[in-house]
């Protein structure tokens, strides 16, 4: 077994394995799991401060990013899709997929979105239903203000999406005060429950939208309306995954009993930039760090793969890559959630000194 520290899936905590082992009742039939689903939904409404409705979906994050498309968009919808990063360029698909017709905010890879540049891309093109945000584009690393962003959205009247499944936990995310319609989470990466689960907040706004579509939402399993009554009619669109819920609500409530999370994985974001730096390497990214994931360059005559190949062999340590555009060009450590601790930060930096050294000699 390697040690994990890569941008997700992450480490999981032994009560989280456990709570996965719990005995099962008929989720469909046995209204006291209504009530768990409810709670543990609650649990991320909570977490994430908004008053809006929270909804787990039995599938990976990308479940929930094609979800919220889905649910929105009907065909011929304008759609402005925010592409500093290749999650973002990557909502272009599904908003595609489900007939909205895209426009791309287009902004270097290597900074977060800057909101005065935004405000005014805004104040000459804003007739959009919706705008797609990533919160932390996980292949760069880039963290983008997603709060701020939303805000301004707002303003022209344009509902937004936000994918934080790689920031949220890790980095404060106060939806309410970003006014952000649907933020799309997952359980693998700062949540640290195995992959599996993803989860969204819908507000009112977008419930409505969805409610008042001329045409149906072209989907059943990405679509989010048809869990809007589960709790009233004790009915879920299909049998939900309980051991997983049982695990997502565990690492929930592991984030709830840390209070200072966001504070961990700030020492941990600066400690790891920090000391590779000091290492004579250079970071991807020249602004917008997140704290749950750092993107080095591969420096010049060493292979990315031969990095994470010699990083396991050598240390029993899985680092990532990335992939896309960056293919090759950078490594990743993933700082989030359980792997957010000194030991083995600490360790993983030690271990990737020894490696180039090897590689350069
Ligand atoms: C991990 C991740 C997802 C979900 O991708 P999966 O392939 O389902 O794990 C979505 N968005 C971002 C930014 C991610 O980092």
């Amino acid at each position: 077994m390697y040690k994990i520290m890569t941008p997700g899936p992450t480490q999981v905590r032994e009560n989280v394995r456990m709570a996965r082992s719990l005995a099962c009742t008929n989720p469909d039939l046995d209204p006291a799991f209504y009530d768990y689903y409810k709670e543990t939904c609650e649990l991320i409404s909570e977490l994430l401060e908004t008053k809006n409705t929270a909804y787990i979906l039995d599938g990976e994050g990308i479940l929930g990013l094609e979800a919220a498309c889905a649910s929105l968009t009907e065909p011929g919808d304008k759609v402005l899709v925010v592409d500093n990063g290749i999650y973002g360029k990557g909502f272009a698909d599904f908003v595609t997929m489900y007939g909205g017709q895209v426009t791309f905010y287009e902004s270097t890879y290597t900074q977060a979105v800057d909101v005065k540049e935004f405000r005014a891309f805004l104040e000459e093109h804003h007739d959009f239903k919706y705008a797609t945000l990533v919160h932390c584009d996980t292949p760069s690393g880039v963290l983008n203000p997603v709060e701020e962003l939303s805000r301004a959205l707002h303003e022209y009247g344009i509902m937004t999406i936000v994918d934080s499944v790689s920031a949220m936990m890790g980095e404060p995310l106060r939806v309410d005060e970003g006014q952000i319609d649907i933020v799309c989470g997952g359980s693998q990466k700062a949540v640290s429950a195995p992959p599996g689960l993803t989860f969204v907040t819908v507000s009112d706004a977008a419930m409505k939208a969805m409610e008042e579509r001329k045409t149906p939402i072209a989907s059943f399993y990405a679509n989010i309306l048809v869990f809007k009554d589960y709790y009233k009619n004790l009915w879920f669109p299909y049998t939900m995954p309980i051991s997983d819920i049982y695990g997502l609500r565990t690492a929930l409530e592991n984030v709830k009993a840390d209070p200072d999370r966001y504070e961990r994985h700030k020492q941990m974001g600066e400690l790891t930039r920090r000391t590779v730096k000091e290492m004579g390497l250079s970071l991807y990214l020249e602004n917008g760090y997140s704290n749950t994931v750092t993107v080095i360059r591969v420096p010049d005559g060493i292979k990315a793969d031969d990095i994470l190949e010699l990083m396991k062999k050598d240390h029993n340590i899985m680092i990532a890559g990335s992939f896309d555009v960056l293919t090759g060009q950078v490594i990743r450590i993933g700082h989030m959630g359980e792997n957010a601790n000194e030991a083995d930060v600490v360790e993983t930096l030690e271990a990737l000194k020894s490696v180039l050294n090897k590689l350069s000699a």
